[in-house]
C-alpha cells in the first residue's frame, strides 16, 4: 500500500515515459508547424569594427515565437531541428527571412551592411545550401555580398570531402565564409587554408578569459596572429567589458561583437542601430 503510494506520487512529479514521448512528439510536430506557419522570427546582433565602433554586419539569430511559451531560445529547439531532420527546412526559412529583412531596410532607405546567417553542419552536407542562397538572394534582388554564413569548425571537416565541395560552391556565390565558435572544436588548419575562409570568430569562452591572466591574453594574441598569417579576418564574440575591449584593440582585432557593444534585438531595434551606424560608448 505505502509503496503503491510512493509510486503514485514519483509519478506525480516525474511525467511517465509515456507522458514524455508524448511531450516530445508534440514538440516535434508543433515545430514542423511553426516552420510553415512563421513562428521564427529573426533577432540581430551587429558586429562592429575593432577600431571605430561602424557596424559592418548583422548576425541574424533565430527564435521561436510559441503561441503558449513565448520566445523560445535557439538553444531548445536548434539540436532538435537537427536531431529530427527538420534543420534543412528550417535553415532555409531563415535564410529567406533575412534576405526579406535587408531588402525592407533598403527600401526604408538604411544604409545596408550583410546579414550573417548561421548554417548547421547537416545543412552543408545536403550539397544544397548553395543553391538554396543564391535563389533567396535572387528572389529579394540581393547581391551575394550581403549575405555571410557562419559555419562551426565540424561542418568543415567531414572526411568524405563532401563538405568542403559545399563550401566551395557557397564561396564561389560570393557569400562570405565565417568559422564560428573557432577554438571550441577541431579543426584543421591546413584545411581552413585551403577552403579560403575568410575569417574567424573567436568564441566567448576565449574572450571571457582576456584580462584574468597573461597566458590567456598570448593565447589569444596566437590565434589572431595565425588567423592574419591565413589572411582570416578575425572577429572576437562575446565582448562584455571595457577592459576586453580595449585589449582586443591592442591585438589588433578587425571586428568585435557581445553584450558590451549591442545584444540581439529585433529588427525594428536593430533598424535603429543601423541609423546610429556607430556603437561605441562616447569616450
Ligand atoms: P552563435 O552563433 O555562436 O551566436 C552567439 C550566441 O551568444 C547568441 O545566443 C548570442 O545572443 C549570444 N551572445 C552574444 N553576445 C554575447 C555576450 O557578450 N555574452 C554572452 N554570454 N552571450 C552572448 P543565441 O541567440 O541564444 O544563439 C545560440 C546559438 O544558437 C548560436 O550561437 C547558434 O549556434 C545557434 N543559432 C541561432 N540561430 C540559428 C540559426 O538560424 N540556425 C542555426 N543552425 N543555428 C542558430
Ligand atoms: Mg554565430
Ligand atoms: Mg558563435
Ligand atoms: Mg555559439
Amino acid at each position: 500500500d505505502a509503496k503503491e503510494n510512493a509510486k503514485g506520487r514519483y509519478r506525480f512529479f516525474e511525467p511517465s515515459l509515456e507522458r514524455r514521448l508524448v511531450n516530445r512528439l508534440t514538440r516535434e510536430a508543433e515545430l514542423k508547424l511553426a516552420i510553415e506557419g512563421r513562428q521564427l522570427i529573426l533577432y540581430y546582433q551587429p558586429r562592429v569594427r575593432g577600431d571605430s565602433g561602424e557596424i559592418t554586419s548583422m548576425e541574424a539569430l533565430v527564435r521561436w515565437v510559441h503561441p503558449v511559451l513565448g520566445l523560445v531560445p535557439p538553444c531548445e529547439f536548434i539540436p532538435m531541428a537537427e536531431k529530427i531532420g527538420l534543420i534543412v527546412p528550417l535553415g532555409a526559412e531563415v535564410a529567406r527571412m533575412a534576405c526579406e529583412q535587408i531588402a525592407q531596410w533598403r527600401t526604408q532607405g538604411l544604409r545596408v551592411v550583410p546579414v550573417s546567417v548561421n548554417v548547421s553542419a547537416q545543412q552543408i552536407d545536403t550539397g544544397t545550401v548553395s543553391t538554396m542562397l543564391t535563389g533567396v538572394l535572387e528572389a529579394n534582388g540581393l547581391d551575394a555580398s550581403l549575405l555571410e554564413i557562419e559555419v562551426t569548425e565540424s561542418a568543415t571537416v567531414t572526411k568524405d570531402g563532401a563538405a568542403v565541395s559545399e563550401l566551395a560552391a557557397i564561396q564561389r556565390t560570393g557569400i562570405k565564409l565565417y568559422v564560428d565558435d573557432f577554438g571550441t572544436g577541431y579543426s584543421c588548419l591546413a584545411q581552413l587554408k585551403d577552403l579560403d575562409m575568410d575569417g574567424l570568430k573567436i568564441d566567448r569562452a576565449f574572450t571571457s578569459r582576456l584580462g584574468t591572466s597573461r597566458a590567456d591574453a598570448a593565447l589569444y594574441e596566437a590565434i589572431v596572429s595565425m588567423a592574419h598569417a591565413l589572411d582570416m579576418r578575425v572577429v572576437a564574440e562575446g565582448v562584455e567589458t571595457a577592459e576586453q575591449l580595449a585589449a582586443l584593440q591592442a591585438l589588433g582585432c578587425e571586428e568585435v561583437q557581445g553584450y558590451f557593444i549591442a545584444r540581439p534585438v529585433p529588427a525594428a531595434e536593430a533598424a535603429m542601430l543601423l541609423e546610429k551606424r556607430f556603437l561605441f560608448p562616447a569616450p
